[in-house]
């Protein structure tokens, strides 16, 4: 395997197997709360917290962070294992905090016999005000001091069922004057009578994430415990509950790394249920989503998410990345995969006039054979139908052509690609006025798109066939927000939304994508990469375009 590269969680975990710290063991997690479906953030903590486990011959779990049952569900689990899967990595085992309630719940009344939590029977509001802030002192409450043994009679009963939500809670006994607001004497448990998806109603008190989420780390044997930079204030807390506890084994580390923030993109799972949940997308997996359902359903090939993940790297300071570097490793992943099709998006019939009829009066039909993929000649070549009737994209005619405008016009040759040369004799219309159809003529000597004479022409259009030519609907994107930070200006992201994210068009499309598969990516000529639908036959999605943005980015 390659030698691992070098950030500063790597040299860290590095030098912790030469110092022996964990018996030069490795083991990571990948530790989502099962409450939305996981967005292209999560791939990055996915590829750091497995990668980094491959790169050292380590282990790493999922571990489901389901310690709030208000807000999960197992559709949010199933969904959560699929998308790992399908990014190409495996837990070596899938693991819930939940079950883990039983262990955390000793471990509190230990803490408690310790002296080191109490319940406070306060409400939420005098407790949170109590806390102070910066520069303001915080104040200690009138039940810190209490005896342990009452304190343990409380949180029994608490456990038991006696009391009403909300009417109490157990708290660390910490230090309430800290400049880190988190040491403050902490919640630990809440008293939350929820369903929950795993232990249905056996319990009415819930650990809170800071309680839950170092000693689930110290129960499953983590080494080093990856998360993004927001929790760094968490660590001394972390550190704190875990050197309380009587283990056996070196307590994990917590590490953070900067969360990965996109240029027109939302990646926050509450901002994403709220598109859901208000109808401005479809579901969690419409191709706009930035979540990883969305982008598998959009195309994106999960090598290129891989890459693109290692290539912006661990870093310790946040930064938003620009969504067209995401796209660039897309585009030259698939431009290496995917077969080449023509299809027609907005279609504007052609009539050769001059095609030749069978003796029936029947239009004669050729064939060509046409490349698959010119990056892969593996992919051998198919064939294609022509007829007398053709489909070709209503804006390469122009009845009175612009400057510049070198495609089909009256009086002009352009080349069908890879079938013949034909030269614009005259328009049909509507009675608005509208182009309806286009007559041309074409030169029978230049089958296969080259004049024997050597004439050239400026311009090469693809085409289907009119009478083989199958209906698509093709979807084309648009970024879902504006801004390149969405939110910036008013704070409200949804200020920032596109209006006008999604075009659905009515297309023709030759008879070999009849023949793509659920989910495959292929080329429409000239238009970019299009998705097949998973679900729904001969529904595509534009993926990515032709151009590289990226590169014309760099180059300002
Ligand atoms: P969100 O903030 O989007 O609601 P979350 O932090 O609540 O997501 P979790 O399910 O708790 O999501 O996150 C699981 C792991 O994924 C955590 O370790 C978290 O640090 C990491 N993660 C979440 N968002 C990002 C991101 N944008 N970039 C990198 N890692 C992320
Ligand atoms: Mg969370
Ligand atoms: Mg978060």
């Amino acid at each position: 395997s390659p030698a691992p590269t070098s950030d500063f969680v790597r040299d860290e975990i590095r030098a912790d197997i030469e110092a022996g710290t964990y018996g030069g063991r490795v083991q990571t997690r990948f530790p989502p709360e099962p409450n939305g479906y996981l967005h292209i953030g999560h791939a990055k903590a996915i590829c750091v917290d497995f990668g980094i486990a491959r790169d050292f011959h380590g282990s790493c779990n999922l571990r489901l962070d389901d310690t709030n049952p208000d807000v999960e569900d197992v559709e949010f689990v199933d969904s959560i294992q699929e998308d790992i899967a399908w990014l190409g990595f495996e837990p070596a085992s899938v693991l819930f905090a939940s079950d883990y309630f039983e262990q955390l719940y000793a471990w509190a009344e230990w803490m408690v016999e310790q002296g080191k939590a109490y319940v406070d029977e306060q409400d939420g509001e005098t407790i949170s005000a109590q806390r102070g802030g910066y520069g303001k002192p915080g104040v200690e409450s009138p039940f810190r001091d209490r005896p342990a043994e009452e304190s343990l009679a409380e949180f029994r009963r608490m456990r038991a069922g006696e009391y009403p939500d909300g009417s109490r809670v157990l708290r660390a006994r910490i230090d309430m004057q800290n400049e880190n607001m988190q040491l403050r004497d902490p919640v630990m448990y809440r008293i939350r009578r929820s369903h929950h998806h795993r232990t249905g109603d056996t319990w009415c008190i819930y650990p809170t994430y800071d309680w839950a989420h170092g000693q689930s780390d110290a129960i499953e044997g983590v080494t080093h415990s990856l998360c993004t930079l927001e929790f760094r204030s968490n660590r001394p807390l972390y550190d704190w509950y875990l050197a309380q506890l009587p283990l056996e084994t070196t307590a994990p580390k917590q590490r953070e790394f900067a969360r990965l923030e996109l240029t027109h993109t939302v990646t926050s799972k509450r901002r994403l249920k709220s598109l859901v949940e208000d109808g401005v997308v479809d579901g969690w997996d419409d191709p706009r989503m930035p979540t990883i359902s969305g982008l598998r359903r959009r195309g994106y090939p999960p090598t290129a998410i891989r890459e693109f993940c290692s290539y912006i790297g661990l870093t310790k300071t946040n930064s938003r990345h620009d969504i067209e570097l995401l796209g660039s490793f897309v585009r030259t992943h698939l431009n290496r995969t995917s077969q080449r099709r023509m299809a027609v998006l907005r279609p504007l019939e052609v009539v050769i006039d001059n095609w030749p009829t069978n003796e029936d009066g029947t239009p004669t039909v050729d064939h060509f054979d046409v490349v698959n993929n010119p990056e892969n000649p593996e992919n051998g070549m198919r064939s294609v139908p022509f007829t007398g009737r053709l489909f070709i994209e209503r804006d390469d005619f122009a009845e009175v052509p612009p400057p510049k405008f070198f495609r089909l016009s009256p009086g002009r040759e352009v080349r069908l690609r890879g079938a013949y040369l034909v030269t614009c004799t005259g328009v049909d219309k509507d009675e608005a006025g509208e182009v309806t159809r286009v007559h041309v003529t074409m030169d029978p000597e230049s089958r296969g798109g080259a004049a024997p004479d050597g004439r050239k022409v400026k311009s090469t259009m693809h085409w289907v066939s009119a009478d083989h030519a199958i209906d698509a609907q093709v979807a084309l994107y648009e970024r879902l927000f504006t801004a390149p930070v969405p939110g910036e200006r008013t704070g409200d992201p949804m200020d920032d939304l596109n209006a006008d994210s999604r075009e659905l068009l009515s297309a023709k499309v030759e008879p070999a994508l009849a023949d793509t598969a659920p989910g495959e990516v292929v080329q429409f000529e000239r238009l970019g990469y299009f998705a097949h639908d998973p679900r729904t036959p001969m529904l595509f999605h534009r993926t990515v375009g032709l151009r590289d943005e990226w590169a014309n980015i760099q180059k300002r």
